[in-house]
């Protein structure tokens, strides 16, 4: 838990806490909108209920989706409210608007120790206004509402918008214990990491994480890619890939990591086997192939067993490991097991093993694992990604000033 000393005596105080509350929805029985994983909203608990048990009167501000700066029925935090009440045990007062009278109004009847949570903040065009006078004008009307701010959702502290950065100009403000716990373990990545440090990257695409390799070279003894950007890095070193993902662009720049890799004594691992398919998703034609001789009519969806098995070895005997993107197309079992290896591994590293991006947390509890069997798993993927490439944080600067 975080400490808000900073904010004095919080008792009787309306404290604002934007917090990230961003779940899937999906359409349930009678049209009624249903709340998939629900892991971001029990990660926003612990920093409510500490502010609410020390007796501040609690107003919650997040988004939901993206909505078109305008109330939209599709992207209301309503159902979030009820799920939120239901896991901190106490009623959730929701206010119908973002800051209009059933905000002020729903605020204005709280007693000590009691939880507001208000509309969905996007429905104002000032929440994500890239004028800063219209994103400022808005802050003010959400800062109206309370006497201090707490920011805690991880998720949006990479974005300059108005619950986020402006507002925590407007009022004494505090960092919540989420925001905290992740930007520590993500210190811990980047300051001192003991050693040996490796880097697990997947996912889709090479463009996605060039930032963060170009940073991490720096900083990992062992890179180990996996995922669809393996194919850029194959076609790189010459090697054919079939109809496998592929970035051409990326090439020159995936030649460059991999000579200053060298350069700096940072070994970078890809895979020697491949999962390939006939077609995308097609699991009936899945096989095993040599990295270096992937079929021109053929996909590749997973690194091979020979090559999870590879990398599990590294990960198991490293002391921090930053994990972030699946290894293969792992919604589909045939092509799951590389990214099963990693996540296996990952659970016997001695020392800090973090899971970064929201697939790569999806995959390891679609595949059974539990959450506590990892080090951290951050909620926030594109901002832990931007702080590993060495970029500021507009919603952590502004609390830090
Ligand atoms: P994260 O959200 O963890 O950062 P990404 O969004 O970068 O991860 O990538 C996740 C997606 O990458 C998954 O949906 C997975 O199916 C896909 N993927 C992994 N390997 C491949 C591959 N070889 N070809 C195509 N897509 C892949
Ligand atoms: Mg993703």
């Amino acid at each position: 838990m975080g400490s808000y000393t900073g904010l004095g005596e919080i008792a009787g105080k309306r404290v604002l806490v934007r917090s990230d509350l961003n779940v899937p929805l999906k359409d349930g029985a009678a049209g009624v909108r249903e709340i998939g994983d629900d892991g971001r909203i029990r990660a926003s608990v612990p920093t409510i209920r500490a502010l609410a048990e020390a007796g501040a009167r609690v107003v919650v501000t997040a988004h939901l989706g993206r909505p078109d700066g305008a109330p939209d029925a599709k992207y209301s935090l309503a159902p979030v409210a009820q799920r939120l009440g239901e896991l901190l045990g106490q009623p959730v007062a929701f206010a119908t608007d973002t800051v209009g009278p059933s905000a002020q109004e729903t605020v204005a009847g709280l007693a000590d120790g009691q939880i507001a949570l208000l509309e969905n903040v996007r429905f104002n065009p000032g929440e994500t206004a890239k004028d800063d006078a219209v994103r400022a004008a808005f802050a003010a009307e959400l800062a109206a509402l309370a006497d201090a701010f707490v920011s805690d959702g991880f998720g949006v502290v990479h974005r300059k918008q108005a619950s986020v950065y402006d507002v925590a100009q407007l009022l004494p403000h505090a960092m919540g214990g989420l925001v905290r716990a992740e930007i520590d373990v993500l210190r811990r990545l980047t300051d001192t990491p003991e050693r040996p440090y490796a880097v697990v990257l997947g996912g889709s695409k090479v463009s996605d994480k060039l930032g963060v390799i170009d940073n991490l070279l720096g900083k990992a003894d062992t890179l180990l890619i996996g995922g669809g950007m393996v194919f850029t890095f194959l076609k790189a070193q010459g090697h054919e890939v079939g109809k496998s993902l592929l970035e051409e662009d990326q090439i020159p720049t995936v030649l460059e990591y991999l000579a200053r890799a060298k350069a700096n004594g940072v070994e970078i691992v890809l895979p020697t086997d491949i999962v390939v398919a006939d077609s995308f998703g097609d699991e009936a034609s899945a096989r095993v192939v040599a990295a270096t001789e992937i079929p021109a009519d053929s996909v590749g969806l997973d690194i091979g067993p020979e090559s999870g098995a590879a990398f599990g070895k590294v990960v198991e005997a490293s002391r921090t490991v930053f994990w972030n993107g699946p290894m293969g197309v792992f919604e589909q079992p045939a092509f799951a097991e590389g990214t099963r290896a990693v996540a296996a591994a990952l659970t016997k590293v001695e020392g800090l093993s973090v899971v970064g991006g929201g697939d790569s947390a999806a995959a390891v509890r679609a595949l059974g694992f539990a959450d506590d069997q990892f080090g951290h798993i951050s909620t926030g993927g594109g901002a832990s990604l931007e702080y590993l490439e060495g970029k500021e944080l507009p919603g952590i600067t502004v609390l830090e000033s």
